[in-house]
Formats: C-alpha cells, structure tokens, sequence
C-alpha cells in the first residue's frame, strides 16, 4: 500500500529535507584528496545531530556508519572507512535523516579534484536523469513514467541502467511501498496521487548495468564489470501543483 501523506506530514519532511540537503551538501564541500570516507561519515553524523535530526542508515539492518560513501565502481551502500579518495575519483554520498518522525533520502556523486571529460558526462546525465524523473513525478501520471524518463535518457547516451536496486517509497520508514524500477514503460503501473513521497535514485553505470555484491563486508555493492557508476536521489512529493523536491537546497518549488 502507497502511504499518502497530509500537508502537515509534508512540510514535516520538508523541514526534514533540508537538514539532509544541507548535510549533502556540506559532505559535497568537504571531499578533496586525502580525505577519509571516515572522515566524512563523522561530518555528516554530527552535522545530523546538531541540526535535531538522526542519521537514519545508523544501525538499519546493522549498517555501522551515518552515510554510505562509494567510490568509483561501487554503486551504493559503501561503508565508510579508512578508503582516502584521491584526485580522478568520483564518490557517491548517499544520507538519510529521520526527523520529526519522517525520513527524507538524498544522494549525490562528486568528482574528487579533476576528472575525465567522460566521467563528468556519466554524472551529468545522472543528474539529469533525476530531473526528468522528478518531472514525470506528478499527479496523473503513473509509476512507470518515472523508470521511463530515466531509462530513456541514460540509453540515449549509451549507459546502463542498474536494474537490481530500485527508487522507493518514503515516509514514517526509509522504505515503503512501492519499488520503483529505474526503468520501465509510461502509462503503466499505479497512478500517482497527492501525498505520495518517494526517494528516486537512478543508478547508472558506465558499462553494463549487472552488480556484484561485495562478500567482504556484504553491504557494498559494485559494477560486476568494474565501470564506473553514478547515483542521484532526491525525496519527492507528489501533489496537486507538481513535484515538490523536499531535498533540495533554498527555496520552495512545487
Ligand atoms: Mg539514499
Ligand atoms: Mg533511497
């Protein structure tokens, strides 16, 4: 079941929103080379707690760190540690904040100092996949004009989608119903409704879109052929005068 959210609920995590896109992009800020995706972690958990809300990936399901910091060809749920990013990589920063009994979800990929003209190409179209995603995120629509616009775009341009980790629904949890393929059909799926808030998150990879699970630690998830990957999320309302981005930094929209 989709949990439609009240106005009241929204600007809850709304407030809650900011606190994550300011943490992004406090994090975004401080990666150069030689920081520790430690370090990092320890930023953002503290920035949390002094801004009144909880780092929500702390302890779910056991995670161990306040943020998932992945780096290159890792796509997602990196564990932050003793890895020091050097100039050429690209890291991907993904928080999550509970705040006020709701969780908001955010993530960006940053390059670390220069990058190759390809690369900044793989995060640009990410970023732009999120776009027309938030765009086709509007009352009327269906489900699967979301996977749609990010699928069309990112193919468009010769990259794969990463079909086994989807967007999702947010809330009083950090998932609820539904899944959100990051690929699909328009016009197909549930209708989209006022108050329905989900973290849309195009993973997008340089090569093939197939992942391997890391059995090091058995959170970290790579590229199975070791390209580089992207990954954008933002917390997204629907409602009766469009998306309402609840992620994003400054002023409101929607
Ligand atoms: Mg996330
Ligand atoms: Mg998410």
């Amino acid at each position: 079941m989709i949990v439609r959210k009240s106005q009241a609920e929204l600007e809850a995590m709304r407030e809650g929103g900011r606190i994550t896109a300011a943490c992004l992009r406090m994090l975004a800020g401080s990666v150069r080379p030689g920081v520790t995706t430690r370090e990092l972690d320890s930023l953002a958990e503290d920035f949390i707690h002094d801004h009144g809300g909880r780092p929500e990936f702390k302890g779910y399901q056991g995670f161990p760190a306040s943020i998932c910091a992945s780096p290159n060809a890792m796509i997602v749920h990196g564990i932050p540690g003793p890895y020091r990013l050097k100039e050429g990589d690209i890291i991907s920063l993904d928080v999550g904040v509970r705040y006020d009994g709701f969780v908001t979800d955010s993530a960006t990929t940053v390059p670390v100092g220069e990058i190759p003209r390809e690369t900044t190409r793989l995060l640009e179209t990410t970023r732009r996949c999120l776009e027309a995603a938030t765009e086709q995120t509007r009352t009327g629509n269906h489900l699967g004009d979301i996977g749609h616009a990010i699928q069309s775009l990112a193919e468009s341009r010769g990259y794969g989608v990463v079909r086994d980790l989807v967007s999702h629904g947010v809330g009083r949890k950090m998932h609820e119903d539904p899944q959100i393929p990051n690929y699909g059909h328009p016009g197909t799926g549930p209708r989209l409704l006022p108050g329905m808030t989900f973290a849309i998150e195009p993973m997008i990879s340089l090569g093939s879109y197939d992942i391997r699970l890391s059995e090091w630690d058995g959170w970290s998830i790579y590229t199975a052929d070791g390209s580089l990957a992207a990954h954008f999320e933002h917390t997204v309302a629907v409602t009766e005068d469009g998306p309402w981005v609840l992620t994003e930094n400054g002023g409101e929209s929607g």
